[in-house]
């Protein structure tokens, strides 16, 4: 099947009882033995629920990866993949992530015995030097939340293999509609599916999609064991959504580009970042490895910090809101925000001042939110 077909018919079929297109939601707790020791493939429902299952199967058939595991959060499935590791174990990550994956590394993992290095892993030479002999895993996100660094797979997976490491990608911004890491070598890829893949921000979740059979069996145990499942009415909601997944991002990636460009053009602003303008550091890379550029763009302000707050709090259309990826616009201020928890001296470390704006562009008409931009810039 082709990507697009994927995308609506994977891991799908009939109800086999009454051929409901649609998948039921079985809303249950726990299952009916037929007799002790004999179920129908499922015992209690944090272990296994077969809507789950639907949607596991459906989206690793879009990553083309063999399995998928849901959690309730993308920062489940982020801790999960971390849950691999012992006590005393190192992990090279990307600098510039998601502040709740640096909060967690920090301030909680680290307490068990895990060590962390950020590096720019746009830089591979970088991430080679921070490798030691207790380095397990490259965590690595790509494109970054929120200064859209893009990694170059293909050098990750390099430098994972020659050192026996595993590689955890981060895939939430570009989704596998532009990005498909596994193809490139990963051994798991990780998505906020709060964001582009349910797509209507109607609830909180998290994938992982591997191709490791002994990745599968650690992450499902890890699932079971501690239980941050989705529940079945969510796993049933995503599938919804992902079905207009290719759409959607096709519009998200074409609007955020015309948006990117008319920020460029503009004379308040300073400096946009989106991946697909040719001024991004890496371009080049990005369209190397990406289909699409995808939905999210950063920029600052000629005026700094309080312009950028003027432009946040002047929108009328975009809503000032925390998340991404989804049909609405969205605009968010990293430093107090989404990465509130990120220490100053670490944020203006990586680029993330106070003044930067990140905009999540939706799939309305692009010129009512170009327009809207416009008005608010005008009070900047
Ligand atoms: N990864 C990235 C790149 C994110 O942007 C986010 C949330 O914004 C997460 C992970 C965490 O996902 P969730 O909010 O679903 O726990």
């Amino acid at each position: 099947m082709k990507f697009d077909t994927r995308v609506v018919h994977a891991g799908i079929r009939p109800d086999p009882q009454t051929g409901s297109i649609v998948p039921p939601i079985y809303q249950t707790a726990t299952y009916v033995l037929e007799e002790v020791g004999r179920d129908k493939g499922f015992d209690y429902t944090r272990s296994a629920n077969p809507t789950r299952q639907v949607l596991e199967e459906n989206l690793a058939g879009i990553e083309g990866g063999r399995y998928g595991v849901m959690f309730s959060s993308g920062m489940a499935a982020v801790d999960s993949c971390l849950k691999l590791l012992d006590a005393g174990d190192h992990v090279v990550c990307s600098d510039d992530v998601y502040g709740g994956v640096s909060r967690h590394f920090n301030q909680v993992l680290s307490r068990y015995g895990l060590s962390f290095t950020y590096v720019d892993t746009s830089r591979p030479e970088t991430v080679r030097q921070a490798v030691r002999s207790e380095t397990k895993m490259l965590w690595v996100e790509t494109p970054t939340n929120p200064l859209l660094k893009v990694t170059d797979m293909e050098a990750m997976a390099g430098i994972a293999k020659e050192h026996g490491l595993y590689l955890g990608v981060d895939s939430t911004f570009a989704t596998p509609v532009f990005l498909r890491p596994l193809e490139y070598g990963a051994d798991m890829v990780v998505h906020s599916t709060t964001k582009y893949l349910s797509g209507h921000n109607q609830l909180i979740g998290g994938a992982v999609v591997t191709n490791r059979q002994d990745v599968f069996d650690a992450l499902k145990f890890i699932q079971k064991t501690i239980g941050a499942v989705p529940s079945p009415f969510d796993c049933w909601l995503t599938l919804l959504g992902v079905k207009t997944l290719h759409l959607r991002m096709q519009r998200h990636a074409e609007s955020a580009q015309r948006v990117a460009e008319f920020l460029q053009a503009h004379p308040k602003v300073a400096k946009v970042t989106y991946p697909g303008l040719p001024s991004h550091p890496q371009h080049e890379i990005a369209k190397a490895q990406m289909s699409g550029f995808s939905g999210m763009i950063s920029f600052e302000l000629v005026g700094g910090i309080p312009a950028g707050k003027a432009v946040m709090n002047s929108v009328k259309l975009c809503g000032l809101a925390e998340s991404l990826g989804a049909v609405e616009t969205m605009i968010t201020h990293p430093a107090t925000m989404t990465h509130v928890d990120v220490p100053v001296e670490e944020r203006e470390a990586r680029g993330l001042t106070d003044g930067l704006v990140r905009l999540s562009v939706g799939i309305e008409d692009v010129e009512d939110i170009v327009a809207d931009l416009e008005q608010a810039l005008a009070e900047a």
